[in-house]
């Protein structure tokens, strides 16, 4: 028999397609780039546009490779390079298999430009810089930007912007009254709204909205779940009880000593560690479920396993199902309380699964 460290991730399509659907749903007149960047948020390219593939109106990415690679998987709908071309390569790539390509600064329309023919209409998204400061043409950029852009002779334009504080106080009046305003006349298609955008600000979607985090399930938001909005999380994180100990009242758990037990405790080693993706900054009293149910982490966690609070849980031992993320076999611990517990957000976990955990499809 093959006995293999208990650890894995499930990825579940059912739910980043519906995920898909209630991003259509909140702005039903856009069309929706799905966001499959950072290999889908660590949810496997392939596997999200699988989900995806007979709805998605089209996916975007950031590496030219990756876009060429759905199209070897026969992926036929448009596919946009958020952050465009690396280079000459890329700009050559962009015309022979159709891509889409954002371009944020004139070296990049120059490129294309070099590349562009008569007869293969070029689709571009001109970012302007609105307010994140990243990419993107300010104001005084974008005459020149204007000028570049006729050397491409089929040209396709939409204006793009990103929103810097969709999901916070801030909100996206500002940076879409600078978007009019640098867009002046232009009546061409436009491509605003991130997740946080479709769901919070139905005036900030444009023509093409650009979902991601939404589609695996998690939330943008630090005070609204993902629940409330119908997502259901595409990740499952989950492991199982390896090692037990009993510990006496004023004994210390793993490395640092950080949590010292304030009464006679047992505790649970899970199988799952910072080399997995777990987050090592997670504190004690971060969320975790045991056979069943929601108890608390202690101490640090290690590069390969984790303590658990087992008070409360006296029939779990050795092989009981642990859920980390997601809803496992162990009961549903949100990726997003995991995160909050950690001072990140549900994206950084989600792309830091590790290569080690194995992955299989529900
Ligand atoms: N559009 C662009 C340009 C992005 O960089 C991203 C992600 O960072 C998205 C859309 C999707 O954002 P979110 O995952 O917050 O929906």
């Amino acid at each position: 028999m093959k006995i293999s460290r208990p650890i894995r991730a499930r990825i579940r399509p059912a739910a980043i397609l519906n995920n898909y659907r209630q991003a259509k749903a909140h702005a039903p007149d856009a069309w929706a780039w799905a966001v499959v960047k950072a290999d889908a948020y660590g949810h496997g390219q392939l596997r999200a546009v699988d989900a995806l593939r007979s709805e998605a109106d089209g996916f975007a990415l950031l590496e030219c490779e990756n876009a060429v690679a759905l199209r070897e998987h026969g992926v036929r709908q448009p596919i946009l390079l958020l952050e465009g071309i690396f280079g000459i390569h890329d700009a050559k790539q962009v015309v022979e298999h159709g891509l889409h390509s954002v371009v944020h600064c004139l070296e990049q329309i120059d490129m294309l430009a070099a590349q562009a023919r008569t007869d293969r209409p070029l689709s571009v998204y001109l970012k302007l810089n609105t307010g994140m400061n990243r990419l993107g043409f300010t104001e005084s950029a974008l005459p020149t930007a204007w000028e570049r852009l006729k050397r491409i002779p089929a040209l396709n334009l939409t204006l793009m912007t990103h929103f810097a504080e969709a999901d916070g106080e801030r909100g996206v009046l500002w940076q879409l009254e600078r978007f009019q305003a640098m867009a002046g006349e232009w009546h061409g298609p436009v491509s605003l709204g991130n997740s946080a955008a479709i769901l919070r600000h139905p005036l900030a979607h444009g023509d093409w909205v650009r979902p991601g985090i939404m589609l695996y399930g998690a939330s943008p938001f630090a005070d609204q779940s993902a629940e409330e909005f119908g997502l259901q999380p595409a990740m499952v994180l989950e492991s199982r009880i390896m090692g037990v100990q009993t510990v006496a009242t004023g004994e210390r758990i793993g490395y640092g000593g950080t949590y010292v037990a304030e009464r006679p405790m047992r505790i649970g080693i899970v199988a799952c560690g910072y080399a997995d993706g777990y987050p090592r900054h997670a504190p004690t009293g971060t969320p975790i479920a045991v056979a069943g149910k929601l108890t608390r982490t202690v101490g640090r966690v290690s590069m390969d396993m984790l303590a658990c609070d087992l008070n409360d849980i006296p029939d779990a031992g050795i092989g009981s199902p642990v859920t980390l993320w997601g809803p496992g076999e162990a009961g549903y611990v949100p990726a997003d309380a995991v995160a909050a517990a950690a001072g990140t957000i549900a994206y950084e976990l989600f792309c830091a699964l590790a290569p080690r955990v194995p992955v299989t499809i529900d």
